[in-house]
C-alpha cells in the first residue's frame, strides 16, 4: 500500500503527496470512529485508483503536534528575527527558544535584514551570534537583497518539515518568497502583535522548497507558557540542561537553592546574564500563570 504524507488539508479533502505525486483524498470513516483527525504532516497510508478519488486507511504516529498552525511532525523551525526594524530582542529569542525546545523541535536562528544593519550594532549582533552559537544553535543571517545568504538557508530546509516563527515585521514572509520566488505571499501586512489576526482564516498547507517541506503559515503565535511546567524551564535552556545534575537538590529552580550548580556558572560569568535574567523572569511568569488557573 503506498505511503505518502498530507501537505494540505481543506473542505473535507486532504492532498497527499507521495513520489512527487499529489492525490486528493478523504478519510476513511473509521478514522471518523476513532475520533483521529488526519493532520496536515501526518504520514500515512493510501489507495488512490486516480489522482482525485483517494483514500486515507492509517496514519503513522506523529512525534509531535502543533497547535497554531495544525500541523504534525515538525522538525524543525525557522527562527526570523530581524537585526533591525524591528530591532533584535534576546527576550523574545529566548521566550522563542523555550517553546520550541519544549515541542521537541530543531531551531535554526536566522537573523534577517542583515543589510539595515550599521556598523555600530554589527559587534553587538556578531556577540548575540557568538553566544547562541556556543549553546549549540544554528545561527545564519540573512538578508533578501543578499542571494547568497538566501542560498544558506536552503540546505538547512531539505528533507524536514520546518515551520518559519518569529514577530509580525521581520520578514518571514518575504524570505519565504526569496526561497520559492512563484509562492508569491503577501508581505508587509499591518497586523498588530504577533501575526495574530493575520493568517488566522487561512488553511495551513506545506510548500515544497528543495526536498524539505515548510508550512506556509507561521508557527508559535501564542506564547504564554502553558505547555511548560516550572520543573521543565530550565531543560529548555541547554546551558542549565547540561548542569542541572550537578545540583545538590533534585528539581532545583536555579534561583535560591544552595549549592546550584547553574547559580555558580551564572556567578562565574560561564552562562549569560541576559539568559539567566530570562529563565527568572519566565520562571515567575509560570508561577503566577499556575496561581491564575
Ligand atoms: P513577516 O511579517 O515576518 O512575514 O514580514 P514581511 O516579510 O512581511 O516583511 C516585513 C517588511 O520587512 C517588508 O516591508 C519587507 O519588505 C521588509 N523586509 C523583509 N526582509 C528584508 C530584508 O532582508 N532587508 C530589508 N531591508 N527589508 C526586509
Ligand atoms: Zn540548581
Amino acid at each position: 500500500m503506498p505511503e505518502g504524507k498530507i501537505i494540505k488539508a481543506l473542505s473535507g479533502f486532504y492532498y497527499v503527496e507521495s513520489q512527487g505525486e499529489v492525490f486528493q483524498c478523504r478519510a476513511r470513516g473509521n478514522f471518523r470512529k476513532k475520533k483521529i483527525t488526519p493532520l496536515v504532516g501526518d504520514t500515512v497510508n493510501f489507495e488512490a485508483e486516480n489522482y482525485s478519488d483517494g483514500y486515507i486507511l492509517g496514519l503513522k504516529d506523529r512525534f509531535n503536534k502543533l497547535v497554531r498552525p495544525p500541523i504534525s511532525n515538525v522538525e524543525q523551525a525557522i527562527l526570523v528575527f530581524s537585526a533591525m526594524e524591528p530591532k533584535f530582542s534576546t527576550l523574545l529569542l529566548n521566550r522563542f527558544l523555550v517553546h520550541i525546545e519544549a515541542n521537541d523541535i530543531e531551531p535554526i536562528v536566522c537573523i534577517s535584514k542583515i543589510d539595515l544593519l550599521k556598523r555600530e550594532h554589527q559587534q553587538e549582533i556578531n556577540q548575540f551570534i557568538n553566544d547562541y552559537r556556543k549553546l549549540g544553535y544554528t545561527v545564519l543571517q540573512t538578508s533578501i537583497f543578499m542571494e547568497e545568504l538566501i542560498e544558506e538557508v536552503r540546505p538547512w530546509l531539505d528533507g524536514k518539515i520546518s515551520v518559519f516563527a518569529g514577530q509580525s515585521g521581520v520578514g518571514k514572509s518575504s524570505l519565504l518568497n526569496a526561497l520559492k520566488p512563484d509562492l508569491n505571499l503577501e508581505t508587509n501586512k499591518i497586523s498588530s502583535h504577533l501575526g495574530r489576526g493575520k493568517h488566522t482564516t487561512r488553511h495551513v498547507e506545506l510548500i515544497k522548497i528543495g526536498t524539505g517541506l515548510v508550512a506556509d503559515t507561521p508557527g508559535f503565535s501564542s506564547l504564554d507558557f502553558t505547555e511548560v511546567t516550572s520543573e521543565q524551564l530550565s531543560d529548555c535552556f541547554p546551558e542549565m540542561r547540561s548542569r542541572a545534575s550537578q545540583c545538590k537538590f533534585r528539581g532545583c529552580t536555579h534561583s535560591t537553592e544552595p549549592n546550584c550548580a547553574v547559580l555558580d556558572a551564572v556567578e562565574a560569568g560561564e552562562i549569560a546574564d541576559y539568559r539567566y535574567k530570562d529563565y527568572l523572569s519566565f520562571l515567575e511568569e509560570i508561577k503566577q500563570q499556575k496561581r491564575r488557573y
